[in-house]
């Protein structure tokens, strides 16, 4: 741990990451591995609770994130996923990865950062910030809930995930120019027990139930699982996670309460951005990543992989630019660029989500049952022999954009950043 350094009664630090979820836990790492002095703020008193997420991640975004996972954040291995579509027609993406106790994990990686340096600060609720400038910015001061406040920064990590609390804690005047009004839709699951499993994780496509999004049993240790769904039709998700529980084998398993929480409805979740990323991900000494940027995949949803590796790319433009001693916007520009060069294209799978959802239930079947019992690696003429089975069966599925729906699911997987 670095010591606190105080400036006339200012918390002073190279880097404040807002917010202690897989995004900042890593931009603290990251940074403080760089050298930078930094401080990790969480408004919640503890790290990681409430859990908001299915909580799996692929082995290539731990490989692709040189992270080495240690026994307890782990609760099961499992094989990739297998997507279900209305009519029960089943099709694997095989690609192995873990399921987490995700709340362990978080905690793991802020650990880690306070190893390298870090210093974390809980129940620091961010909610102000304003321009500090001699000649030129010079950093942001920082104001909120929590005894370290007011901290000055030279650079700030957004890492709030959907709140992207930044864009809003900054005064209007700034005239900041970072969208903060991005769409969402709810998350919400039950852990249940008992749960069979032959290790991959059920992916739903079931729109009478999830309406453009899906349902998911993601299995855990010792017969536990996860079982939720996403979907936009907000108000009525708890219910139609209850009716698809009541119309399937899950009604006969009983539902409890995860071991982080003591009380209250067993349901958990919350919500995910769908936006797509932000048109603006950087300002002057400020970037964002993870949820605060609008970072998730678009068709199952899956954020962690992206704002993990969202947090190396901020940090190491934060590095550069606090060495060089320009914070301004241009120099932090180099962040943007880093994850378009390699974040998959958001508006492509998004316009295949479109056309998938686009589908009756019929039509959606019929696509499952002329795909490959193994769709994670079709290549080029597996895909075409694909279309050409839909369309000898349904030429008129052309014109609903049969091919863009079917490249939804392999933009979908680990290596496109999907889990
Ligand atoms: C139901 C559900 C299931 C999901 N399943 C999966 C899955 O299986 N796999 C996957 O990859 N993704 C999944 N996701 C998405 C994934 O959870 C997110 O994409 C991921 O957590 C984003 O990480 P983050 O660090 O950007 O934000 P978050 O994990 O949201 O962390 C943000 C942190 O910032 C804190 N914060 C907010 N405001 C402030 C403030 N003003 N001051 C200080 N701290 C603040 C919050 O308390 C929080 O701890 C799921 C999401 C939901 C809702």
């Amino acid at each position: 741990m670095t010591r606190r350094i105080v400036v006339g009664g200012v918390t002073a630090c190279d880097v404040l990451v807002v917010g202690a979820g897989p995004g900042g836990g890593n931009a603290a790492l990251q940074c403080a591995r760089r050298g930078l002095h930094t401080i990790l703020i969480e408004d919640h008193p503890e790290i990681g609770t409430p859990v908001h997420c299915g909580e799996c991640i692929s082995e290539i975004a731990c490989d692709n994130l040189g992270l080495d996972l240690p026994d307890h954040v782990i609760s099961k291995r499992v094989h990739g996923i297998r997507v279900i579509f209305p009519d029960g027609t089943q099709k694997r993406l095989t690609e192995q990865g873990y399921v987490l106790e995700k709340h362990l994990f978080e905690r793991w990686i802020a650990n880690e950062a306070a190893e390298a340096g870090a210093r974390g600060h809980l129940s620091h609720k961010l909610s102000l910030m304003e321009r500090v400038e001699n000649a030129r910015f010079n950093g942001w001061m920082c104001d909120g809930k929590g005894e370290q406040f007011p901290i000055q920064a030279k650079v700030v990590i957004d890492a709030s995930g959907v709140a992207a609390v930044c864009s809003k804690a900054v005064e209007p005047s700034e005239g900041i120019p970072l969208n903060t009004t991005g769409e969402v839709v709810a998350g919400m699951q039950y852990e249940m027990l008992g749960v069979p499993t032959d290790g991959y994780l059920d992916f739903y496509i079931w729109p009478k139930f999830a309406e453009r999004g899906y349902l998911w049993m993601i299995p855990k240790c010792n017969g536990r699982a996860n079982v939720g769904l996403v979907t936009e039709d907000r108000p009525r998700a708890k219910k139609a996670l209850d009716e698809f529980i009541e119309s399937t084998h899950f009604r006969e398993l009983e539902q409890t309460r995860p071991p982080w929480k003591e009380k209250g409805n067993p349901a958990f979740g919350g919500t995910i951005p769908i936006s797509g990323p932000f048109e603006n991900t950087h300002f002057d000494g400020l970037m964002l990543v993870g949820d605060a940027a609008g970072f998730t995949s678009p068709l199952f949803e899956g954020g962690s992989h992206l704002a993990l590796k969202s947090a190396v790319y901020a940090a190491q433009t934060a590095a550069a630019a606090i060495a060089e001693g320009d914070l301004s916007a241009d120099r932090l520009a180099a962040y943007p660029r880093l994850w378009k060069d390699e974040f998959p294209p958001y508006g492509k799978i998004l316009k295949g989500k479109n056309a998938l959802f686009d589908l009756t239930d019929e039509e959606m079947s019929l696509m499952g049952r002329c795909l490959p019992d193994e769709m994670s690696d079709m290549g080029a003429s597996g895909k075409a022999m694909v279309v050409l089975r839909i369309l000898l069966r349904r030429p008129g599925l052309y014109l609903k954009r049969i091919v863009p729906a079917m490249l939804a699911f392999g933009y979908s997987r680990a290596k496109h950043y999907g889990w």
